[in-house]
């Protein structure tokens, strides 16, 4: 009984005693509704973990180490996150327009484009790529440090959990002291009704609250830190976690990125290949045609390596024709037996409209075979499958021209290549070469095949 009552004269609530599970739940609710009194801690926890960030995002910068603009788009995302909400809405604009840009150059019409632009358009995913890895590695470093956080901060509370517990154990010592007197046997006084027992109960409860006051202010301190320290752990593992959803994002639109980038390169290849094949092909025609920003597309493709397909162990052969299928249809114009009667019917028009067609049809691919083996290595990979731009110098894959099917003509019009889609026998050609089964790819006006291709 007297302990309840020393316990109701002392200065803090009795919720304050040992029970930790009933103790637990009391402090969590005062953290939630002491919420204000914390702020300032919680402010300056911030600053901290801002600072903190700004290391992380300089290290960021340094390893992902790239173009200048890679490294500003990381200063830029550091500054979103670390300043104000108009510089988060300014970044949330920029992902928007990066992602804008990126969109665009994947709709790009990589078989007819003009070589510039589907460089430019691969130049673009390329970059994006660069910038998601480096906003990916940004949102990772930042996990890290939110997670570093998380555990520092559960080691503060555990610390200041420490604390409070010898405080209050300290506490219950020196009540239990109090009450026995110096070697004395407090049951004894209060049983035995000694005359004197009210007077020496006074003076003790007198000297027991005011060292206990002090003491108590220290408990409370120790209490109040807890709470501090529990709500700025909770902060930190909410950050944390905000921080790993961002991360997943940013690592979902990295994956999309990656995926635009490697299907318009594996379609700037496919154009390259046509390009570097087209050109053995008038080679042996006699002519010449200008590559244009040929060694820009290269260059590009060569930046863009990384998303190629690795070496894949089923090598697929390109299907071949036999020598015996390919037959000669007219004015020196070899070509498959399935188009033969259709293009010597195509070569009897143009000559009644006035036009004299000749040119190259069918090409036999083991010489491109043979160029391939010198100019990009000996395995059946290296012949059939790797990227023409990583050859030196790049040549087309064997097997991938309609000519090697002998299903495409480059036509010649009085011993000269249809050049201009503005001559007379390209009108001519592009008003009826349809009925024959052929079609014209837009970018060269002298390539005929079964497909536009
Ligand atoms: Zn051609």
């Amino acid at each position: 009984m007297l302990a309840c009552l020393l316990v109701a004269l002392m200065p803090w609530p009795s919720g304050a005693q040992t029970d930790p599970s009933s103790t637990s739940t009391t402090e969590q609710q005062s953290t939630t509704t002491s919420a204000s009194p914390t702020t300032t801690e919680q402010q300056s926890t911030t600053t901290t973990a801002g600072a903190t960030t700004t290391t992380a995002g300089a290290t960021t910068t340094t390893t992902t180490a790239g173009a200048t603009t890679t490294s500003g788009v990381v200063t830029s995302q550091l500054e979103a996150t670390t300043t104000s909400g108009l510089t988060a809405e300014e970044k949330a604009e920029k992902a928007k327009l990066d992602a804008a840009a990126a969109a665009k150059a994947q709709e790009i019409d990589a078989a007819n484009a003009q070589l510039g632009d589907l460089s430019d358009a691969l130049g673009v995913l390329n970059k994006r790529v660069k910038d998601q890895s480096a906003r990916v590695d940004y949102a990772n470093s930042q996990v890290a440090d939110a997670e570093t956080k998380v555990k520092e901060n559960e080691a503060a509370v555990a610390e200041a959990e420490a604390a409070l517990n010898a405080l209050e154990a300290r506490l219950q010592g020196q009540a239990i002291r109090n009450f026995m007197g110096e070697g004395g046997d407090s049951t004894a006084v209060f049983v035995t009704g000694d005359p004197n027992t009210s007077m020496r109960m006074q003076t003790m409860l007198a000297e027991v609250t005011q060292s206990d006051i002090d003491f108590s202010d220290t408990l409370v301190a120790a209490k109040e830190d807890l709470e501090v320290q529990r709500a700025d752990a909770q902060n930190a593992v909410e950050q944390a976690q905000t921080l790993r959803a961002d991360a997943d994002n940013e690592l979902a639109i990295l994956r999309g990125d990656r995926q635009a980038q490697a299907n318009l390169t594996s379609s700037a290849e496919d154009r390259l290949d046509h390009l570097l094949a087209e050109r053995a092909n008038l080679g042996a025609l006699g002519a010449q045609v200008d590559t244009g920003d040929e060694a820009k597309l290269i260059s590009t493709l060569k930046n863009s390596s990384s998303s190629t397909p690795p070496p894949d162990a089923s090598v697929q052969i390109p299907a071949t024709v036999s020598e015996s299928e390919i037959k000669l249809a007219g004015n020196g114009i070899k070509v498959h037996e399935s188009i033969v009667a259709q293009v010597q019917a195509l070569l009897t028009d143009a000559a009644a409209a006035g036009f004299d067609l000749g040119g190259g049809g069918y090409r036999d691919p083991s010489a491109q075979i043979a160029t391939r083996k010198s100019n990009c290595g000996t395995s059946t990979y290296a012949i059939y499958q790797m990227p023409a731009s990583q050859c030196s110098p790049p040549t087309a894959r064997p097997g991938q021209s309609m000519h090697e099917r002998g299903l495409a003509i480059d036509f010649t019009s009085g011993g000269q290549l249809i050049r201009s889609r503005s001559s007379a026998a390209f009108v001519w050609l592009s008003n009826n070469a349809a009925k024959y089964g052929l079609y014209n790819l837009p970018s060269e006006a002298w390539h005929w095949s079964v497909n536009g291709k």
